[in-house]
């Protein structure tokens, strides 16, 4: 049985705040500490899909042959700001490592196993809110331009088989059926079935923390600079503005997690994957769900707001100032998926994608005091994975055993003396 009276949640971005409701379901009392609003991280401006059929890790075979190609050309995929390499070089190397083609069975499959319930713990979280009319679920398509760029993918889909995600492919004339703001030309399609997504990512935060609020639940505008332990059991919460005492910790703050992990026992390779989107008005026929453009790497969303356009990996760290001509880069890429798609109003964003090498999020309890548990480093994947992990988070609150084997998303995995257990990542 739990012995936890008071739970402090570090972080007020989806998955913190899915965590917070998740716990405040449970019976328990819960403050969310933030120093900016809910939302006001990477949950704001993301693509908006729950896209559980996304088991396919980052990294690669032949990855490496990719990346000059990429950083060579300015509307490509992925930019790396060189006064950053030396720091970043650790995190690389991991990546590197971790796509061989065992690891990437190993982390495939603990993603499914993650993902495989987001609809329903979606479904749950919201319940109750508000919040539904903020989701659709009509799927979500991945486009092919070219012949090549379809059979390349292949071992990525033949992944997906292996791991029970469902999907069906279609032909130009089914795309143009489905959605004519596409341009025609198209070579094939894929329409996941599962997925879903939300009109508003960031209506989508705040209405579940004004939920979480009228439940009895308590948001603190300040930061987290430390935690007090003393045997093993969490004392209390160092704020900027004073100490807090709570029995637990749920930390979830995002691309910042890494120090305060440290703090408490754990180095992990935390690092940034910044993102970036481009908010435009609809194509002149609408469009209905997500389109992935596969060989331009990048997302348009039908969203309250317009279409938004989402896409890019920087990797530049924290602190670098944005690059606003990789939000801009992606108006042509869209234009040439959708005719006629209009080039404003044109707003940007940039967020920080909390991201791990081995495209897996932490999630556990810190080496330091099992009152602390882990929720951070979802990536490409933390709109998605939110629901599941806030519901297993509370499930190692509460002490009871989650249903999914945690082993793979442990901090520990980044010890060199760690060996995975038979059937996990
Ligand atoms: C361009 C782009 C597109 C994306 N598209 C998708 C998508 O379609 N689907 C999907 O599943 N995912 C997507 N993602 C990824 C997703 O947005 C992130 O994985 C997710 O938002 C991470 O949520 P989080 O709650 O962990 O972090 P955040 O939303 O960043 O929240 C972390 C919070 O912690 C707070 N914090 C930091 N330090 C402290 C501290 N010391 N004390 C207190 N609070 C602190 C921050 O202020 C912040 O509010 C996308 C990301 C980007 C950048």
């Amino acid at each position: 049985m739990t012995r936890h009276t008071h739970i402090v949640v570090v972080g007020a971005g989806i998955v913190g705040i899915a965590a917070a409701l998740w716990l405040q379901r449970d019976g328990l009392a819960v403050t969310v500490i933030d120093p900016g609003p809910p939302g006001s991280g990477a949950s704001s401006g993301n693509a908006g899909c729950f896209s559980p059929s996304s088991i396919v890790p980052l990294s690669g075979p032949g990855i490496l042959r990719q990346i000059p190609g990429w950083l060579l050309d300015p509307q490509g995929p992925l930019a790396i700001r060189w006064h950053y390499l030396p720091r970043l070089a650790p995190w690389l190397l991991r990546f590197i490592r971790a796509g061989t083609p065992a690891r990437i069975e190993h982390q495939a499959a603990a993603l499914a196993r993650l993902l495989a319930s987001t609809s329903d713990d979606l479904a749950s979280l919201l319940h109750g809110t508000g919040a539904e009319p903020l989701i659709e679920r009509r799927g979500s398509l991945i486009v092919y331009r070219t012949e090549a760029g379809w059979t390349g993918a292949e071992p990525g889909w033949n992944l997906r088989r292996r791991n029970a995600v469902a999907w069906e492919e279609l032909t130009p004339i089914d795309l143009l059926d489905l959605e004519p703001a596409l341009s025609p030309g198209l070579y094939r399609g894929v329409l996941l079935t599962g997925n879903s997504h939300t009109v508003d990512p960031h209506a989508l935060v705040r209405r579940l923390a004004e939920a979480f609020l009228l439940g009895g639940g308590q948001l603190l505008a300040t930061r987290v600079t430390s935690f007090d332990v003393a045997d093993g059991r969490l004392r209390s919460v160092q704020t900027a503005s004073g100490t807090v005492a709570a029995s637990g910790v749920v930390l979830a703050a995002g691309a910042r997690s890494g120090p305060l992990a440290r703090m408490l026992g754990d180095r992990v390779p935390l690092e940034t994957e910044r993102g970036y989107h481009l908010n435009v008005g609809a194509p002149p026929v609408p469009l209905h769900r997500p389109v992935l453009s596969a060989e331009d790497r990048f997302v348009a969303t039908p969203m309250t707001a317009g279409t938004r356009l989402t896409g890019t990996i920087e990797l530049a760290g924290l602190a670098s100032p944005p690059d606003w001509r990789r939000a801009r880069a992606l108006l042509p890429l869209g234009q040439r998926l959708f005719p006629g798609l209009p080039a404003g109003p044109g707003t940007t964003w940039m967020g920080h994608r909390p991201s791990m090498p081995d495209s897996l999020p932490v999630i556990g309890r810190s080496s330091r005091t099992p009152d602390v548990v882990y929720a951070f480093g979802h990536g490409h994947l933390g709109l998605t994975g939110a629901p599941t992990t806030g519901r297993l988070v509370a499930d190692l609150v509460q002490g009871r055993t989650p249903e999914i084997d945690l082993s793979p998303f442990g901090a520990s995995r980044f010890r060199p003396s760690w060996t995975p257990r038979p059937g996990s990542a």
